[in-house]
């Protein structure tokens, strides 16, 4: 569980992350802060291309740096927007695939909190590794 001072200085992170985007076609800037449970943080930004359908979500960006740097267990990861708009489904399912329990922030770019819950609340009957078991 993260505390009240521990929340706001992983959403500051998330909000400087967000000065990093690369948003030139959508001009929607996204910023994320993923903290481990090693206590790391990775910071991502959205990163868009001229050809629409490679560009990259601030949330699997810090993911994917994360993940290529060794580590899988998250504890939460905080998302800045203009708007407090929600991680898009490929990246509720890229972090359902580490942790259903992973706590994910919504903020606005004030800072404020707007949505607050794990990433199974956000992804309900997640299909997962579970499921490729034999
Ligand atoms: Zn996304």
């Amino acid at each position: 569980m993260l505390n009240k001072a521990q929340q706001d200085e992983l959403v500051e992170a998330a909000k400087k992350a967000q000065g990093s985007a690369y948003a030139p076609y959508s001009n929607y800037h996204v910023g994320s802060a993923l903290l481990t449970s090693s206590g790391k943080v990775y910071l991502g930004a959205n990163v868009e291309n001229a050809a629409y359908p490679d560009s990259i979500c601030a949330e699997r960006v810090a993911v994917f740096k994360a993940v290529s740097e060794g580590e899988k267990d998250f504890q939460a990861i905080a998302v800045v927007t203009r708007d407090g708009g929600t991680p898009c489904g490929s990246c509720r399912q890229v972090l359902a695939e580490f942790s259903l329990e992973t706590l994910v922030l919504v903020a606005n770019e004030s800072g404020e909190v707007l949505r607050e819950g794990t990433v199974a609340e956000l992804l309900p009957g997640a299909f997962g590794p579970s499921n490729l078991k034999a």
